[in-house]
């Protein structure tokens, strides 16, 4: 299995580096230089490439500085202004990585951003702000159809695909899907997982796609019962799963649970 390491950054923001023999890695979405070159001095690893999913600076911040210290490639969207941009890229494309003997698919996954993509590849998907473990990013460019399409499309990958998000969301997002689901028994014993690897310090990071789609409600607007929580939520019926994908992201927007 391939080793990825995290940096935290910020308040909750996971920058993380996908490792390479020997020595070397690609560092996603790093939207902080500081702790990543720290990251990377203590660890002696040697940078081969930058990963970009979307333009905000929570995730790109970082990626001038880097550049001012080390000369390396910067795959990102086609669609937005990524700094240092070498390699745009859109759905079809390969990310090949010779150094890391890793390659990508890239996949546009438009909702949170307009142009958003997530890199595919060795068994691990790397998201951005599309999906979280138990959640999803929030509609700041796209509409709830786009989204639910991207998510439709990262839900249909093989469950064993490790999840690699961009923030630590997950006890939050738990408390929500358990709104939405009270009688579902995995999302609670999830919880507790979840709670006693934070305790002990530990990222609830990567979760997998099987997981996913058996835990979080913006992957699960097709159950019944998310479909008639969603709909006493909104007080109307909701002719399709599109629909119970918009309520429910309405209603966790303004959740505090
Ligand atoms: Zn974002």
């Amino acid at each position: 299995m391939t080793p990825v390491l995290h940096v935290p950054a910020f308040e909750d923001n996971y920058i993380w580096l996908i490792r390479g023999a020997p020595g070397q890695v690609a560092i996603v979405d790093p939207g902080d230089a500081g702790p990543v070159l720290d990251f990377l001095a203590r660890e002696r690893l040697t940078p081969a490439a930058i990963l970009c999913t979307h333009h905000h600076g929570d995730h790109v911040g970082g990626v001038q500085d880097l550049l001012r210290r080390h000369a390396i490639p910067v795959y990102g969207p086609a669609r937005e202004r990524i700094p240092g941009l070498t390699h745009p890229l859109a759905e079809g494309d390969r990310v090949r990585l010779p150094e890391l003997a890793l390659e990508f698919a890239v996949l546009d996954v438009p909702g949170h951003t307009h142009g958003h993509i997530a890199y595919y590849g060795a068994g691990m998907l790397f998201c951005g702000d599309t999906l979280f473990s138990a959640g999803c990013g929030r509609l700041f460019e796209g509409t709830a159809e786009e989204m639910y399409r991207s998510l439709t499309k990262l839900a249909a990958l093989p469950p064993d695909t490790l999840v690699y998000c961009a923030h630590e969301y997950t006890a939050a997002n738990l408390r929500f899907a358990i709104a939405v689901e009270p009688d579902n028994a995995e999302i609670r014993a999830y919880q507790r997982e979840i709670s006693e690897r934070r305790a002990r310090g530990e990222p609830s990071l990567p979760s997998t796609i099987g997981r996913e789609r058996r835990i979080n409600p913006f992957l699960r607007a097709a159950e019944a019962s998310v479909r008639r929580a969603a709909e006493r939520h909104g007080g109307r019926r909701l002719a399709e799963n599109v629909n119970v994908f918009a309520e429910l992201r309405r209603w966790k927007d303004d959740f505090r649970g």
